[in-house]
């Protein structure tokens, strides 16, 4: 569905069929593993033989995924499974790759553990810059805004420095999800991205995808899926394509929150410091501003130490402890209790859809806890 319309529109149609009578406007999940052959002919192309590589319930939500990047899609069976395709499948012995120096750590721990073994010189950069020559350089991965720092780097920009070298340019679109960011008309050959977390937002299931701007590079991810055979169950796929419609609501009540939750932040004097880029001021929000569609619901800030943060979150109704983010439900995450290099205090907080002055009145009463 294309032609203007808006988000709200293009996400409750994206990827649903034409209307059939008598049939679901979204049918249900495929649970093949095997399925019936033609006895004689064979498989043929075009009919649905085994589930790694068939199955009617994830080509729907890759039609939807890939109509709201602007791109072919690849749907994996998580964010981690999307990444270390896109690395292994584009990286040979010699080549270097950069990474954000500050983004998901997973990804920063699983190139410093699987990649130099095989040949390849990984080197990491903030996010914010500065950036360094990047000629020679094979694959750029950003990751824009950043998790959990929330910085931002001109992606446009950097896609262009790295084309000009002949290298290919990855950005992790999971905290703003396509509606807040389109990489691939940014200028990036491939989109990846947790569809955990805001994308499917009700924290029920598991879900990766890789979008590119090319067909052959698609078709290289596809066949790197088809061997390593990372896809995911139909079922994840069919909540995840349900949840997918109401991808518009719940970003502007999360962006909402997150602006009002922000703006508490910033006035109270237990916080150290506050990060969001939607908020005038903040480091990010002039490069934010130039490249985004919308400032996802994720707002970080620091408390004085870790003490601080367990009142905080004991003090709260309303916000559970909880890593991952993007969901219904606002949640809050103490980074440093993952390994990351993250200080004591820090906290990603991810607004949830609750009613704005529940919200901000309970995170008041939280803080003012964490102060004592
Ligand atoms: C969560 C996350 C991932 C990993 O996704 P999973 O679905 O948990 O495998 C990758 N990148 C970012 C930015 C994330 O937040």
């Amino acid at each position: 569905m294309g032609g203007g319309r808006g988000d709200g529109t293009r996400v409750v149609h994206a990827g649903v069929p034409a209307p059939v009578p008598g049939e679901p406007f979204l049918p249900g999940p495929v649970f093949g593993a095997p399925y019936h052959l033609d006895p004689v002919a064979g498989p043929k192309p075009g009919v649905d033989g085994y589930g790694r590589t068939d199955n009617r319930t994830y080509r729907a939500l890759e039609t939807a995924i890939g109509e709201l990047e602007g791109g072919e899609c690849v749907v994996f069976a998580s964010g981690m499974a999307a990444l270390t395709a896109v690395l292994l499948a584009t990286l040979r012995g010699g080549d270097t790759v950069v990474l954000p120096g500050d983004g998901y750590y997973l990804t920063r721990a699983f190139a410093g553990e699987h990649l130099p073994g095989r040949g390849v010189e990984v080197r990491t950069m903030p996010t914010a810059g500065p950036y360094p020559a990047l000629d020679g350089v094979r694959l750029l991965l950003l990751e824009s805004p950043s998790n959990p720092g929330l910085d931002v780097c001109d992606i446009a920009g950097l896609a262009a420095r790295v084309h000009a070298g002949g290298g290919l340019v990855a950005v992790d679109n999971t905290t703003p999800t396509p509606l807040g960011q389109r990489p691939l008309e940014l200028g990036a050959d491939f989109s990846v991205a947790s569809g955990t977390k805001a994308l499917t937002g009700h924290s029920d299931l598991l879900l990766g995808y890789v979008c590119a701007r090319e067909p052959e590079l698609a078709a290289m991810i596809r066949a790197w899926r088809a061997r390593t055979g990372g896809i995911p169950g139909p079922f994840e796929a069919w909540l995840a394509h349900r949840s997918l419609g109401t991808l518009d609501l719940r970003l502007a009540r999360q962006t909402a929150n997150a602006a009002a939750v922000a703006d508490l932040l910033a006035d109270h004097p237990a916080v150290a410091s506050v990060r969001w880029p939607g908020r005038p001021g903040d480091p990010a929000y002039a490069a934010a501003a130039r490249q985004m569609r919308r400032i996802p619901g994720v707002v970080t800030f620091t408390l004085a130490d870790k003490a601080a943060v367990d009142r905080f979150l004991t003090a709260s109704e309303l916000v559970f402890a909880a890593t991952s983010f993007g969901g219904l439900h606002t949640s809050a995450d103490r980074r440093a209790q993952w390994g990351d290099d993250a200080p004591e205090g820090l906290v990603r907080l991810s607004c949830g859809v609750e009613d704005t002055a529940d919200l901000v009145a309970d995170v008041r009463r939280a803080l003012d806890a964490a102060l004592a």
